[in-house]
């Protein structure tokens, strides 16, 4: 707890003051009538509440899977418009010039999973993905499904993971010695992990240092499982 409490009052504090700085600005702004950089504060407010509110919610979600009150709720997806949603939704997170090139197969019409789990997990791996990606950087989602399974990797171009770092990857509070100034707790990718074990999958990675990191997803499609 105490480590929690460190890392939120740190992590808390860069995206409060832009809020609280944005706020001034915009009333300055105001009466200068200056809309064009109105709108842009008014943006970065946005954006600082959404950090927030994903720090907030990353803690929620440990504090559930560790309570063990996490359950696994199946149900039926439509796989394309499942990733369309998800695109949909994180397109406001892309750095300038980054685009998220989605190109999956699958041979049935749907998946059966949890898509809170699912979507989840999706949306840590594409934010960090994201993150440690400069700007016009890609960003891959491929996936598949097969043999009772469903695949997903989500490949970036970016800052890729230092060799020494990358047995720590998904233990809590573990952030790479690259990481810099980039914003985050090192919560997302054990919180990914425990939700995978959850569901009964597994992940891995691989990743080149300054060259890019590919996370490998597969999780099991209950619909094929069920008719075995
Ligand atoms: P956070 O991003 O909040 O620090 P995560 O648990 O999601 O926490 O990731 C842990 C660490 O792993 C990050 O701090 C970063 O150093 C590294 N990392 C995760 N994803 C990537 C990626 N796609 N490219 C490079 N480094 C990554």
């Amino acid at each position: 707890k105490t480590k929690f409490v460190s890392i939120a009052s740190h992590e808390f504090r860069t995206p409060l003051s832009a809020v609280l700085s944005s706020a001034s600005l915009i009333k300055q702004y105001n009466d200068r009538r200056e809309h064009d950089k109105i709108s842009k504060h008014v943006q970065r407010i946005k954006s600082s509440v959404d950090q927030l509110t994903g720090i907030l919610n990353d803690f929620l979600s440990l504090g559930k899977l560790e309570e063990g009150k996490v359950d696994v709720v199946n149900e039926v997806i439509n796989p394309t418009q499942f990733l369309e949603e998800v695109k949909e939704e994180m397109s406001g997170m892309l750095k300038s010039g980054q685009q998220l090139l989605i190109d999956c197969k699958f041979d049935v019409a749907d998946i059966v999973s949890d898509s809170r789990i699912l979507r989840n997990v999706l949306f840590n791996l594409i934010s960090n993905a994201i993150k440690y990606s400069e700007v016009d950087k890609p960003i891959y989602i491929t996936c598949q499904n097969g043999d009772g399974k469903i695949m997903f990797n989500v490949k970036d171009e970016g800052i890729g993971i230092p060799d020494e770092d990358q047995k720590h990857m998904f233990d809590r509070f573990f952030r790479a010695s690259n990481s810099g100034n980039v914003q985050g707790t090192g919560l997302g990718l054990n919180i990914v992990k425990r939700y995978i074990d959850l569901l009964g999958g597994s992940i891995s990675f691989s990743s080149e240092y300054g060259k890019g990191t590919i996370f490998y997803l597969i999780i099991p499609n209950t619909t094929n499982e069920n008719k075995k």
